[in-house]
């Protein structure tokens, strides 16, 4: 019996030994799995920041354009800054249309004709809300006020250095003082607002110009000149406003006769019935008809 238990006795402790290695391994193995899934766990409840992303910055153009509607290309409709006064207020205009055949009208290039002023921007308005009154091969600059200064600040028609601008161009007949005894500048284009329709002029290169006056329902032609007098007829007729010939009003450096002398090209005077009469309805077909 005491031999039996002698052999039976190293063989127990064998299989202690071995179920106390199994235990420990199947507990390190349960403490392990137990962890992963605790990782797991905690990994799932993390608040993820994702890196915030860098946005590529949009190019921002310079340009002088004051404002752009969204409109095809063919309806290009912008205000340009195109100078500024002495004062330094924006002279701003419209830039209507994207062909060839520039018409280019302006107002209020002295100050206290106001109406010639309405007359554009009324035409401004009607050409907004329908766009294609504009033909394809039109190109409109309308500058409803050549002469802020003047019209935002005095009563009379001069600009803040007392001159009258429509005689500060340099036409070949050009005299210190106008006809009307009135000062035309140091020199031709001494004055920032007359140099403003000159730089609008050779950028757009137009083939007809129109200078709004008032008052007293005229149109006047430039001398000598045939496309000038044919368009001048045909504006008195379509308007009603009497036809001053050839010879009948005479001024010396107007823009209409430096426009002339330098492009070539047709310029008409129109003098409104009165300063601040808009006479939209007077002019309306005239207009409509010459921007389509
Ligand atoms: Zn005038």
């Amino acid at each position: 019996m005491r031999s039996k238990n002698k052999t039976k006795k190293p063989f127990k402790l064998i299989i202690i030994i071995l179920v106390c290695v199994l235990a420990f391994y199947a507990s390190k193995l349960l403490h392990a799995k137990k962890k992963i899934q605790k990782e797991e766990i905690s990994e799932a409840g993390k608040i993820v920041i994702a890196p915030i992303s860098t946005p590529t910055p949009i190019p921002i153009p310079s340009t002088s354009i004051v404002e752009e509607e969204a409109t095809p290309k063919e309806n290009v409709f912008r205000k340009v800054a195109f100078g500024y006064s002495i004062k330094g207020k924006p002279i701003e205009g419209y830039e209507i249309g994207s062909g060839d055949d520039c018409l280019f009208m302006f107002g209020s290039i002295h100050g206290n004709e106001m109406g010639t002023t309405d007359l554009l921007n009324k035409l401004v308005a009607e050409i907004r809300a329908k766009p294609n009154l504009v033909g394809e091969k039109m190109k409109l600059i309308v500058l409803p006020i050549a002469n802020p200064d003047g019209y935002y600040d005095r009563t009379d028609k001069l600009n803040a250095n007392l001159v009258n601008l429509n005689l500060n161009f340099a036409t070949t007949d050009w005299q210190q003082y106008g006809g009307e005894g009135t000062f035309a500048g140091e020199k031709p284009f001494s004055e920032p607002e007359s140099r403003v329709i000159k730089e609008i002029v050779e950028k757009y290169k137009p083939r007809r110009m129109i200078s709004y006056h008032a008052k007293g329902g005229i149109v006047n032609p430039e001398y000598n000149h045939e496309s000038s007098l044919a368009l001048s007829l045909w504006y008195a007729e379509m308007t009603g406003y009497k036809y001053y010939g050839d010879g009948d009003w005479d001024f010396s450096g107007t823009a209409t006769r430096w426009f002339k002398e330098t492009t070539g090209n047709a310029a008409l005077t129109v003098e409104l019935s009165e300063l601040l009469a808009s006479d939209w309805e007077i002019n309306r077909d005239a207009l409509l008809e010459l921007i389509s």
